[in-house]
C-alpha cells in the first residue's frame, strides 16, 4: 500500500499499527494463498490460511485472545482495509467469519461462546449469518422463516436467500419469526449447525467469486439452548451486530479503492502516450486528486465510525452507514476512474482493474443498499 501515512491520526493506538505492519507483511503470501478457480476451496483454504497468520483474532474474540475487551472496531476495519487491498476472497473470508460468529461474540451464553467462538477463530469452523429471504432483503422486519418452540427444540420452517458462505459454513446464525410480536419485535437469532437434520443449502453464482447461496429449512430441529439471547430479541442482535461491522464494509471498499488509485498512478507514470507521461497532463492530475481526495474522506469516515464505537458509544448506527455509504459509492467511482486511465490494458480479464471492478459492486448492496444507508442516515438526523 502506497500510502501509510493515515496510520498516524489519532484514531489509532500502538496495537493498531502493529497491526497494520504485521498484515502489510501478510499481504503478498495471502494474495497467493487466494489464488484458485474455485471460491469455495478457495474460500476454505483461506480461513485456515488467515488462521495461521493470526490475522482472525481481530475478527473473534476468544478467551484465548481478547474475549474481555471485546471485538475491536478498528482491528476488524484495518484488517478488512489491507485484506482488500490484496484480496477481495481474503477480506470475505475474515469479515464473514467476524459477522458470522458476531451475534455469538456480543450476545452468546459463556457456554455457547466456548463451544463455537475458537473455532471460528482458529479456522476450523466456517461461520455464517443468515436473515435475507427472497421476500425480505431491505425490508428485514417482513422474514417469513419460522421457528416454533416444541418442547426442548425449535422447529425452523422456509427459506434465507444471499447468504454468504451457505454450503461450506459449520453453522449458521439464523434468524426467524418466533411470533412474540409482529415485525420486527416477533423474530428470534438460533445457532444452526450445518448438519442439522432438515437444512439443505443450494448455490447461487453472481460476478465476482463469492461463496453465496440459499439455505432451505424443512422441519429442521434446532435445540432450544441454541437460541440466541431471548425470544423476540433477534432483530436487536442483527442490528447491534451489523452496528459493529458495517463500517468495516466502508473499509473493504477503501481497501479496493487504495489498490485502484495505487495501479492508477503506477501506470501513469510509466505509460508514454504524445511523448509525454500519462500522469503529464492536467486531465490526469485532476483525476489523481480526486481520487486521492476520496480514498482520504472515505478514510476519514470509517475510522471515525470505528473510533466513536471502540470509545464505548452504543450505538454507532449513523456514523457507521455514512461510512459505508461514502467508502462504497466513491470506491466504485474511483476504480472506474482507474480503469479508464489503463485504458484496454484495464479491462483485460482477471487483471488487477477488471477484479476490482467486479468485487466491488456487491458491497453498494449488501449489509443495507445504499439507498437504505441513507435513509438510515436521515432518520437519525431528522429523528425517527
Ligand atoms: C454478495 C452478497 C452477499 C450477501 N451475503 C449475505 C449474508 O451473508 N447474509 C444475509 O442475510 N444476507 C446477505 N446478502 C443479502 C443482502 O443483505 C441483500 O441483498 C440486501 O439487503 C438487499 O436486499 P435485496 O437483495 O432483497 O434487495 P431489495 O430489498 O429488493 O432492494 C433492491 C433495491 O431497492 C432499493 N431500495 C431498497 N429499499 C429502498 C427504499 N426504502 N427506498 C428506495 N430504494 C430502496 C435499493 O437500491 C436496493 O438495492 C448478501 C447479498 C449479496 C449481494
Amino acid at each position: 500500500m502506497a500510502d501509510t501515512s493515515y496510520l498516524s491520526w489519532p484514531f489509532f493506538e500502538a496495537h493498531h499499527r502493529q497491526l497494520a505492519q504485521r498484515l502489510r507483511a501478510a499481504g503478498d503470501t495471502i494474495a497467493d494463498d487466494a489464488k484458485g478457480s474455485d471460491e469455495y476451496t478457495i474460500a476454505s483454504k483461506l480461513v485456515r490460511k488467515l488462521a495461521e497468520h493470526g490475522l482472525l483474532s481481530a475478527a473473534v474474540p476468544t478467551l484465548e485472545n481478547t474475549a474481555a475487551a471485546g471485538l475491536d472496531v478498528r482491528s476488524i476495519c484495518l484488517s478488512r482495509e489491507h485484506l482488500a487491498y490484496h484480496s477481495a476472497m481474503a477480506d470475505f473470508v475474515f469479515a464473514m467469519q467476524g459477522l458470522g460468529s458476531g451475534p455469538i461474540s456480543l450476545f452468546g451464553t459463556p457456554a455457547q461462546q466456548q463451544e463455537y467462538l475458537p473455532r471460528v477463530a482458529n479456522g476450523e469452523s466456517i461461520a455464517a449469518f443468515a436473515i435475507s429471504e427472497a421476500e425480505a432483503g431491505s425490508d428485514v422486519a417482513s422474514i417469513a422463516c419460522s421457528a416454533e418452540k416444541r418442547g426442548g427444540d425449535y422447529i425452523l420452517n422456509g427459506s434465507k436467500h444471499w447468504i454468504s458462505n451457505a454450503g461450506i459454513a459449520g453453522f449458521y446464525v439464523v434468524f426467524a419469526r418466533t411470533g412474540e410480536a409482529a415485525g420486527a419485535k416477533g423474530l428470534s437469532a438460533f445457532i444452526v449447525d450445518a448438519h442439522s437434520k432438515g437444512l439443505a443449502t443450494e448455490r447461487i453464482d453472481i460476478l465476482s467469486p463469492h461463496p453465496l447461496g440459499r439455505l432451505v429449512f424443512e422441519n429442521c430441529k434446532v435445540p432450544a439452548r441454541n437460541l440466541l439471547g431471548n425470544p423476540g430479541e433477534g432483530f436487536k442482535i442483527a442490528m447491534a451486530t451489523l452496528d459493529v461491522f458495517r463500517s468495516s464494509v466502508g473499509a473493504a471498499a477503501l481497501g479496493f479503492a487504495r489498490r485502484a488509485l495505487d495501479e492508477a498512478c503506477q501506470h501513469a507514470k510509466a505509460r508514454k502516450l504524445f511523448g509525454q507521461n500519462l500522469a503529464d497532463f492536467q486531465i490526469t492530475r485532476e483525476r489523481i486528486a480526486d481520487m486521492a481526495l476520496e480514498v482520504d474522506a472515505s478514510a476519514l469516515l470509517v475510522y471515525r465510525a470505528a473510533w466513536v464505537k471502540d470509545s464505548g458509544a452504543e450505538r454507532v448506527t449513523k456514523e457507521a452507514a455514512m461510512a459505508k455509504l461514502y467508502a462504497t459509492e466513491h470506491a466504485q467511482l474511483i476504480i472506474d476512474r482507474a480503469m479508464q486511465m489503463l485504458g484496454g490494458a484495464g479491462l483485460v480479464a482477471e487483471s488487477v482493474l477488471e477484479r476490482l471492478y467486479r468485487d466491488i459492486r456487491p458491497l453498494r448492496i449488501y449489509e443495507g443498499a445504499s439507498e437504505v444507508q441513507k435513509l438510515i442516515i436521515a432518520g437519525q438526523i431528522l429523528g425517527k
